[in-house]
């Protein structure tokens, strides 16, 4: 294994950045820790900041406030080229001249480094591009040169490594390939990824940590299954996957549990899964992922097993998927209730129209603060 850092000089460390354009806040003074050696994927969608962010790591773009720090060193100040850190853009730059070799070499040369041979070698290992050394650019596919992207910038050991949508402009097969082949490199390597995505998929592919942003602001920062699992606001449940909400009034605590009540039922759910969960009386947004409901025709009802939330609707829509079916029910206590069973036998009764009981484990059930939105 090649690790190319010994220390701890990768934490990058940002305290209070932020970016105004004129009137415009495209990044609110936001507090980040990205620890050394962890891949860390900024998430969001098109506008909320990710690239501004990453570009003010970087330096590329200069801090409205804020600094940011690089280890023990301050680098707020410093231009991008005194930075230990490099970046990887979509559009890949690769200078069209030269072959992959002396594109993977051209940091070193640029430095003054004569004997390169053994250095370049080892990157194009690391890529698994050795074969392909001799060959221009435009002879590889896109997978190919974006890896000769990353091989030229992680050639001058840099303490993090920035990835600025870097698999966009391949096509989705590709993409899924280039997602844990980025995954293998940075594990062999050891150094700070820094990954900026809209894709979700590939953010919780790829990362050990996810920083999802909306309008400027880290909203949620935590593991992908901490997030899909736990998401605190409803904008990173709805990032994240499809949720299911049903708003409930809170009756009360049961030992470890909030109990709530939604239409003539009770649910419950574990009370470190809702933030600061309303006082009785108050009301709450449950949130239950579609992939942990179990659907039981109605007529089957006393074969649910006890201590299982459960509410009852009746099937709008069934749609295969292959491996899995989609299925919309309408409930009395929430609306479009999409549901997916995965790896059952499909019950021929369960089609549009059946009446159905739907139940899930308290353990999958999220609390949201009914407010927000
Ligand atoms: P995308 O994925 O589309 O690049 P993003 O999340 O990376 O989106 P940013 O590029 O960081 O978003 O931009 C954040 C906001 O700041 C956007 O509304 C954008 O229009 C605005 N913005 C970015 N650069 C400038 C600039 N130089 N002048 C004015 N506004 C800017």
């Amino acid at each position: 294994m090649t690790t190319m850092t010994d220390d701890h000089g990768g934490d990058v460390r940002l305290t209070g950045i932020a970016k105004t354009y004129g009137s415009f806040t495209a990044v609110h003074p936001l507090d980040l820790t990205v620890p050394q050696g962890s891949f860390f994927a900024l998430l969001g969608a098109s506008g909320c900041g990710k690239t501004t962010t990453l570009r003010m790591i970087a330096g590329l773009e200069e801090p409205s406030a804020g600094t940011v720090r690089l280890g023990d060193q301050d680098v707020t100040r410093l231009p991008p080229y005194k930075r230990p850190v490099n970046t990887v853009f979509q559009s890949y730059a690769l200078f069209p001249h030269l072959d992959v070799f002396e594109n993977v070499a051209f940091g070193l040369r640029r430095r003054g480094i004569k004997s390169v041979k053994r250095q370049v070698g080892e990157m194009l290992d690391l890529v698994q591009l050795g074969e392909q050394a001799r060959k221009k650019p435009h002879r590889l596919s896109g997978g190919q040169q974006q890896r000769v992207a990353v091989a030229r910038a992680l050639i001058n050991h840099p303490k993090v490594l920035l990835l600025d949508e870097p698999l966009g402009a391949l096509d989705l097969k590709l993409r899924r390939q280039m997602q844990l082949e980025l995954k293998r490199i940075q594990t062999e390597v050891g150094i700070t990824f820094v990954h900026v995505t809209h894709d979700q998929e590939e953010a919780m592919t790829m990362a050990d940590t996810v920083a999802v942003m909306n309008a400027g602001r880290v909203e949620q920062l935590g593991t992908p299954a901490g997030l899909y699992e736990n998401p605190r606001t409803t904008f990173v449940a709805n990032f994240l996957g499809t949720s299911n909400f049903i708003e409930a009034g809170v009756d009360g605590r049961s030992g470890a549990d909030l109990v709530v009540k939604a239409g003539g039922g009770r649910l419950t759910l574990p009370a470190d899964r809702c933030g600061t969960a309303p006082a009785p009386g108050g009301t709450i947004l449950v949130g239950v992922r579609p992939e942990k409901i179990a659907l039981t025709p109605a007529a089957d009802a006393g074969a649910v097993p006890e201590g299982r939330n459960r509410i009852t609707g009746t099937i709008r829509d069934a749609s295969f998927l292959g491996v899995s079916t989609q299925y919309v029910i309408d409930s009395p206590v929430c609306r479009d209730f999409a549901v997916y069973v995965q790896n059952v036998e499909r019950d021929p009764r369960l089609v549009p129209g059946a009446e159905v009981v739907l139940h899930w484990s308290p353990a999958h059930t999220f609390g949201l603060d009914a407010a927000q939105d």
